[in-house]
């Protein structure tokens, strides 16, 4: 039995990647600087992957900013307004990430999305009806190369055809199916070069497979690997799947000409039978994921043994695999100095599954696993017990009722009795929380995790800066207010910091979008709230100002999405754990002047099932109860808003007004507004602030842009429930560029006004 991988995170095991790339951006380092520390992580990685034996090593799974827009770079599906700034192949590139302002243009980035159910972000390919696919790219082969030096066989690892077509987006007249010819013959290109290269797999990867596929889908797929693989020229082809099952496709996967196939066994609910019923094809190799790459629990042995030894009896060749690429956990445990032994058992981060495979593989090729030494320590650390129980968060849980998730009085009465309250302009500004986290910010939280500023120094600082953000508020002119957020190293981690059930690491980044990581807690017994998490700020903050100042929480399905979950519970039973704390915390908010709360939950749409038959059942009929329950609780005029990262939400638009929130605030500035028409065909009955500009970029919007913006809103949605605002927080920008695009919003809110109370408007109030 053989191991492999799907891929490795790339960002190093000190982020020396985003560092390094972030020196870049600001003109600290050179090109070949950046490429140096680049190659010392790729070398690092097949080095450490090689060390511990594995059979597969992946090559081009390494990434300046993204796989999906390396794709596009390789198949030349590169926009035209990025290539017309004629900057150096790296620095188009990252115009096309990132967005570009400066001396030759001024162009956003390429809209991001979620990558399928995981906290990771693609960049979206462009597709126009001019657009010429074919391979211009060399980066596989070079890195291919590159590990063929180090006198390492590496499996190329790229994003597949039809995933790539899948993901794309079309902005002419031509779709997925006329672009099928010239995408085969860059694939085939690149089977043909590999082969001359000596390559002798490849490893293509084709997440798509495992959402819901219609009749169309399935033909497109077929079309492309018939013509894909109709000349493989020697290298072995496996077709990748991750995160979920492939039960539409089955059929055409062990029909077609691929040499192995991957199969998620860990997210997969119907791998397992897929196989057992529909068997699998004898010429074929089974990469079985069992190793869960998207978790840092440390792998229980007998479970997998069962699964493998039920795979054996349909597919004779099986390598033990990851389910998917392990990107999405952290490098190594060997950096948490902090955590102790007895924690620290229990967790695999990247750098220990592939220990974990190594061990597995030793242990299948025994005639009785089960006695083996490791199999036996694996199975006692999984039955010693080492969660807390919480008696009374359990109880509490367990007895809620109906009107537990029923705030009174309804919507429509709420709306009436705020509106007199808050007596705030037409389309009022505000801002989604978060300032600039600036050096200065970063350095006092450095200095007192050192010890080297007192708790009661730091708090000082913290109020000193709210004090400022009040006072630029003020000059700016918004209309509500926000603290600004800079106690909060992380939106998620603040929380758990205040909670009783959580556990911290230190260096458990994982990377979330481009050079963003993020470093998820792990929830490892019953939550409790341990004391109030922001009331001292919110009031301090509000003192400062007679304008209406937010509270401002992470709601409980996004402090779950973003942590690294328990397996011993059920997601549904931690998401109200979770929220009974955030509600205490309202609840202490409201009680303590607070007038306005606004509970994000940037990441709900995060693990929606991707098959839509499961949506409901597994997913949203406990998630938006999760979040009905912190809120329910409030009195009439609080006025609830809520926040999510994205505007994706128009297959869940009942939903979304189903949370009952009164306000809610989203990204919409980079996908066209679309969303608007969306939320006007079905009577969107919450206020809402679709974002008028793109805060993932550096570049400042134009107060005409914004007021464009506010114009296509204007006349998709009652102006009575219109909000401007940014489309996200702002702790990633520096003030430079904040200050400004927050005075153009200002402004062309205040333009807007003025139009629609003119004579001429046809907006009537
Ligand atoms: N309130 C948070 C902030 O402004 C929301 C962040 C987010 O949605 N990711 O930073
Ligand atoms: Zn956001």
């Amino acid at each position: 039995m053989l191991t492999s991988i799907i891929g490795y995170p790339r960002i190093g095991n000190l982020r020396e990647l985003k560092f390094a790339s972030e020196k870049y951006f600001r003109g600290e380092i050179t090109p070949e600087k950046l490429e140096e520390t680049a190659k010392e992580i790729r070398r690092y990685n097949r080095t450490i992957q090689k060390n511990n034996g594995l059979d597969f090593i992946p090559s081009n799974d390494f990434s300046f900013y993204d796989g999906v827009l390396d794709t596009a770079f390789m198949l030349n599906v590169v926009p035209q307004r990025y290539t017309a700034l004629r900057l150096s192949a790296l620095d188009t590139y990252f115009a096309a990430a990132r967005g570009y302002q400066g001396e030759n243009g001024d162009v956003k980035a390429l809209a991001m999305k979620k990558w399928y159910n995981t906290n990771y972000h693609y960049m979206v390919p462009e597709i126009d009806d001019r657009t010429e696919i074919k391979l211009v790219g060399t980066k596989p082969f070079e890195f291919f190369l590159e590990a063929a030096e180090d006198g390492i066989s590496t499996e190329p690892v790229v994003i597949g055809a039809y995933t790539f077509l899948k993901l794309a987006r079309y902005t002419g007249e031509k779709t997925a199916k006329d672009f099928v010819d010239s995408i085969a013959a860059a694939y085939s290109e690149l089977l043909r070069k590999f082969g001359e290269l000596g390559t002798k797999w490849i490893q293509i990867d084709e997440p798509s497979l495992v959402m819901d596929m219609t009749a169309e889908d399935i033909t497109l797929f077929v079309s492309l690997y018939e013509k894909i693989l109709a000349d493989k020229n020697g290298v072995k082809v496996l077709v990748q799947t991750y995160f979920g099952d492939v039960r539409d496709g089955y059929d055409q996967l062990c029909e077609l000409d691929f040499d192995g196939i991957g199969l998620d066994f860990v997210e997969g609910k119907k791998s397992l039978e897929l196989v057992k019923t529909k068997s699998f094809p004898k010429d074929k190799v089974l990469f079985a994921g069992v190793v869960n790459g998207k978790n840092i629990w440390r792998n229980n042995y007998a479970h997998t043994l069962d699964i493998v030894l039920e795979l054996k009896q349909f597919a004779g060749n099986l390598v033990l695999n990851t389910s998917c690429s392990l990107l999405h956990v952290p490098c190594t445990l060997a950096n948490e100095t902090k955590l102790s032994e007895s924690v620290k058992k229990h967790f695999a981060y990247a750098e220990e599954k592939l220990a974990e495979l190594a061990e597995l593989k030793a242990i299948f090729s025994l005639d009785h696993p089960a006695e083996a030494e490791e199999y036996c320590r694996n199975a006692a650390l999984h039955s010693e017990p080492r969660i807390n129980e919480n008696r009374e968060v359990r109880d509490k849980i367990a007895h809620l009722t109906d009107s537990d998730f029923f705030r009174q009085p309804e919507f429509k009465e709420r709306e009436k009795i705020q509106k007199e309250r808050f007596c705030l302009p037409l389309l009022p500004t505000t801002t989604i929380g978060s300032f600039p986290q600036t050096k200065e910010v970063k350095a006092a939280r450095t200095a007192l995790r050192k010890g080297e500023l007192s708790q009661e120094d730091y708090e000082k600082f913290i109020k000193k800066k709210i004090k400022e953000c009040v006072a630029l508020q003020e000059e700016i002119g918004l209309d509500v207010f926000v603290h600004g957020e800079f106690e909060r190293n992380d939106m998620v981690e603040y929380f758990g910091e205040c909670l009783d059930g959580y556990i911290f690491t230190e260096k458990a980044w994982v990377q979330s979008y481009g050079t963003r990581c993020v470093k998820p807690p792990v929830i490892w017994g019953d939550i409790k709230r341990a004391k109030p998490m922001t009331v001292k700020w919110s009031v301090y903050a509000q003192s400062l100002t007679d304008k209406p100042m937010k509270g401002m929480l992470t709601g409980p399905v996004t402090i779950l999405n973003w942590s690294f979950p328990r397996e011993d519970i059920s997601l549904k039973e931690s998401a109200f754990q979770i929220a009974l704390a955030i509600r205490e915390e309202v609840l202490d908010l409201e009680a303590n002047g607070i007038r306005i709360i606004q509970v994000d939950e940037a990441a709900l749409r995060e693990k929606l099932p991707l098959r839509r038959s499961d949506w409901r059942e597994d997913y949203l009929d406990w998630a938006i109860k999760a979040f009905r329950y912190v809120h329910s609780g409030v009195r009439c005029e609080t006025q609830i808003h809520t926040h999510m990262c994205y505007s994706e939400f128009s297959d869940i638009i009942k939903e979304i007004d189903d949370m009952d929130a009164d306000v809610i605030t989203f990204e919409a500035s980079r996908s066209d507004l679309t969303i608007l028409d969306v939320l006007q065909k079905n009577n969107f009955r919450t206020e809402v602030g679709p974002g008028v500009y793109d805060i993932h970029s550096p570049r400042i919007p134009s107060k005409e842009e914004i007021k464009a913006a506010i114009d296509k809103m204007v006349e998709r949605i009652p102006v009575s429930k219109l909000w401007i605002n940014p489309d996200c927080g702002l702790k990633t920008r520096g003030n430079e560029e904040t200050v400004p695009s927050l005075k153009h919003l200002v402004g062309a809110a205040i333009e807007a006004r003025a139009a629609i109370h003119s004579p001429s408007s046809t907006f009537g109030l």
